[in-house]
């Protein structure tokens, strides 16, 4: 591997006419991913799909994509012992637009506490989408304090990364102290918004990902993205940080099979 796409969802629909030629091309360009649950479908086809060689599966329910599907702990905890699952998620706390803020905001707490256990448990890293409301740090803030306990209580059971990150400085500082990575996304291609965080974050602690079929890189904004951008993130990053380019690229592979304990 050259590359690592720490989040994607290649085993979403949108891939259904052209799946094999998405991963054959991953194979070509050396670029080895993590294909991310967001249901109990997409979890358990990410596990299918995955080789444990260089496409991996994280599982776990999305905190507000399905809100209809509950959290089934028997479900998820069969689904994480497979060794190609590496991370449990995504699961997180998302406040972008919750419809009824403080019943929402408690059945997401609820699910994401269920998924930072299990996640101690089968001693796995957790993957987080924490979304916060308009102009605020919240989710950013209110996930922190759940998993500060839980390291409290877990130690070094409890790892994770904060997945297409948009968090400031001050809410990175909480992060690096539970020592958490940052992933990036093609977003650094487009807007200039997560500059200083992202020359702030310890090399160490970045790791790069697409989210594709979301968020495809300047010039392909709004088409289907596919995990070939990682590479456009990792050559945003390299210039974003005033970095080579190979060492920047190596740095985010070393750090992916760091944090994910890739063989
Ligand atoms: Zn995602």
């Amino acid at each position: 591997m050259r590359y690592f796409d720490s989040h994607c969802h290649v085993q979403f629909d949108a891939y259904d006419a052209d799946r094999a030629e998405v991963f054959a091309a991953m194979q070509d360009a050396q670029v080895g991913g993590i294909l991310v649950g967001t249901d109990r479908t997409t979890s358990k086809l990410a596990v299918h799909y995955a080789d444990g060689k260089t496409l991996f599966a994280s599982v776990g329910l999305h905190p507000n994509d399905k809100p209809q599907e509950g959290y089934d702990d028997a479900y998820y905890e069969a689904l994480a012992k497979d060794p190609k699952v590496v991370a449990i998620g995504e699961c997180g706390l998302d406040f972008f637009r919750p419809e009824n803020p403080e019943a929402e905001k408690a059945r997401q707490k609820d699910v994401f506490a269920r998924h930072i256990e299990l996640a101690a448990k089968v001693d796995k890293p957790l993957m987080i989408h924490a979304r916060p409301s308009k102009g605020s740090m919240d989710a950013y803030l209110d996930a922190y304090e759940m998993l500060k306990d839980a390291k409290a209580k877990y130690g070094d059971r409890l790892q994770g990364t904060m997945h297409f990150y948009v968090g400031d400085i001050e809410t990175t500082k909480l992060y690096l102290e539970l020592g958490f990575t940052f992933s990036y996304t093609a977003v650094l291609t487009f807007t200039h918004d997560y500059d200083d965080v992202v020359r702030f974050i310890p090399r160490a602690n970045l790791l790069s990902e697409t989210d594709a079929p979301y968020v495809a890189p300047a010039p392909n904004r709004g088409k289907r993205n596919d995990p070939l951008a990682v590479r456009s993130v990792v050559s945003a990053m390299a210039v974003i940080r005033g970095e080579d380019e190979e060492t920047i690229r190596e740095a985010l592979l070393t750090n992916a099979k760091r944090a994910f304990r890739l063989g």
